[in-house]
């Protein structure tokens, strides 16, 4: 038994005409000999009826952040309705699909709702399925605990079901179909002339997913590295090769840089010793900070400052918490990081000098930079964010 797991996103399976694409990249794969099994998003973006978002959009912000057990409920409703309109489209093109909620795929996870982890697979009912010719179509995201209570497993959760999966299967391959030829080296949408990347290692990948690339989880990048079964990113609305990721990357390559990402929504926060003379909770703002559950990063500790960025939605808890504790501090909202990633930069002098330098001449004002091995972070005004990006997607020539 050969099997491939083939997840398509909330695009992919949105409309009718998308849902015939889907149709013939099963039956491909039948023709090839595999046993697909399907993983589904819910169907669409904002705005249309039974996308995630619109879904939330149901209840009051107040009930679904102190009820995650209710939010996690209602968002579970959006694939189950597309693993089975899903599932009707295949039946009726001659493909025996069956329904399947994450639980009854034999996900359990553990009591973090909105966010919860995968803890074993049970995967017998998926290969009964399989073994009898049968399609199984299982709802991405979600999972049950030991109760029975569904989770999520966090937004873009349904690559994670589908690498879980895949590793659980031992599959041949984990396919993800979305709505771009593959991994290209920045967002399509950001930089017109982006361009695919044929090959690229799980770990390279995973540190443009984590950096801000949505185009794959980065958990289900991990997921996959650790049972080393390949992933392939494919557009469902074309026949493009797509994007293979493996272990090895693309060893006939050597290009310094990968690809750019970035993450909106940023604050930079600046707190000095001059201003906080005389006061003791000065020395302790990054433990005060953890004790509140905020999480900071490009944190630089200077003897006359201390400057990180937090996420938009903390700021409320962290003007409180600098507040209460007498601090006086300087934000500057609206920043983006941008990230450029390569393996092979490491050890090459220069780097951030040439970013630097091809920012500040198109007059982008760099707040701040950090760099590891493989990444090099900018803090830029979001206004100047996708010009940032264009900028250094073309001084590297990706
Ligand atoms: P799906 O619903 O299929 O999971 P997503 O919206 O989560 O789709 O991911 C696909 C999107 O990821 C693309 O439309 C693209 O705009 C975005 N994206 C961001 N960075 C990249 C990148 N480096 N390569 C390709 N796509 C990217
Ligand atoms: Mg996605």
């Amino acid at each position: 038994m050969k099997i491939v797991v083939q997840k398509f996103g909330g695009t992919s399976v949105s409309t009718e005409e998308n849902r015939q694409q889907v149709i013939n990249k099963v039956k491909n794969a039948i023709k090839e000999g595999y046993s697909p099994v399907l993983v589904v998003s819910a169907m669409g973006r904002k705005g249309q009826p039974y996308a995630t978002d619109t879904l939330l959009s149901l209840i009051d912000d107040k009930f679904k952040n102190t009820n995650k057990l209710a939010k996690d409920l209602l968002m579970c409703c959006g694939e189950i309705i597309s693993s089975v309109v899903m599932s009707d489209d295949l039946y009726n093109a001659g493909i025996d699909a069956v329904p399947l909620t994450g639980g009854q795929a034999g996900i359990l996870t553990d009591n973090n709702f909105n966010e919860a982890t995968c803890i074993d697979v049970k995967p017998k009912k998926i290969f009964d399925l399989v073994s009898q010719g049968r399609v199984p179509v299982v709802t991405g995201f979600q999972g049950v605990t030991e109760n029975g209570y569904l989770t999520t497993l966090g937004r873009g959760g349904s690559d994670t079901t589908a690498s879980i999966l895949g590793v659980a299967l031992k599959a041949e391959a984990i396919e993800i179909y979305t709505d771009v030829d593959g991994i290209m080296t920045a967002d399509p949408r950001v930089v017109e002339n982006a361009n695919l990347i044929d090959v690229i290692s799980y770990y390279e990948v995973f540190q443009l997913a984590e950096k801000g690339a949505t185009v794959i989880h980065p958990k289900a990048v991990e997921v996959a590295m650790e049972g080393n079964i390949p992933i392939l990113i494919k557009n469902t609305m074309s026949d493009c090769k797509g994007t293979l990721i493996n272990n090895f990357g693309d060893k006939s390559n050597d290009r310094m840089m990968t690809g750019i990402t970035s993450q909106k929504n940023r604050i930079q926060v600046s707190i000095t010793a001059a201003e906080n003379q005389g006061n003791s909770k000065y020395k302790n703002v990054l433990d005060l900070l953890a004790a509140n559950k905020i999480s900071l990063d490009l944190i630089n500790i200077f003897p006359s400052e201390q400057i990180f960025t937090v996420n938009q939605a903390d700021k409320e808890t962290l003007e409180n918490v600098l507040n209460s504790a007498n601090l006086k501090y300087i934000l500057i909202e609206n920043c983006s990081k941008v990230a450029v990633i390569g393996s092979k930069m490491k050890g090459i002098p220069g780097v951030m000098a040439k970013i630097i330098k091809a920012l500040s001449d198109n007059n982008i004002e760099v707040l701040q930079t950090a760099d590891s091995h493989m990444t090099i972070w900018c803090l830029v005004h979001s206004k100047d964010e996708k010009e940032a990006i264009n900028v250094l997607h073309k001084t590297f020539k990706l």
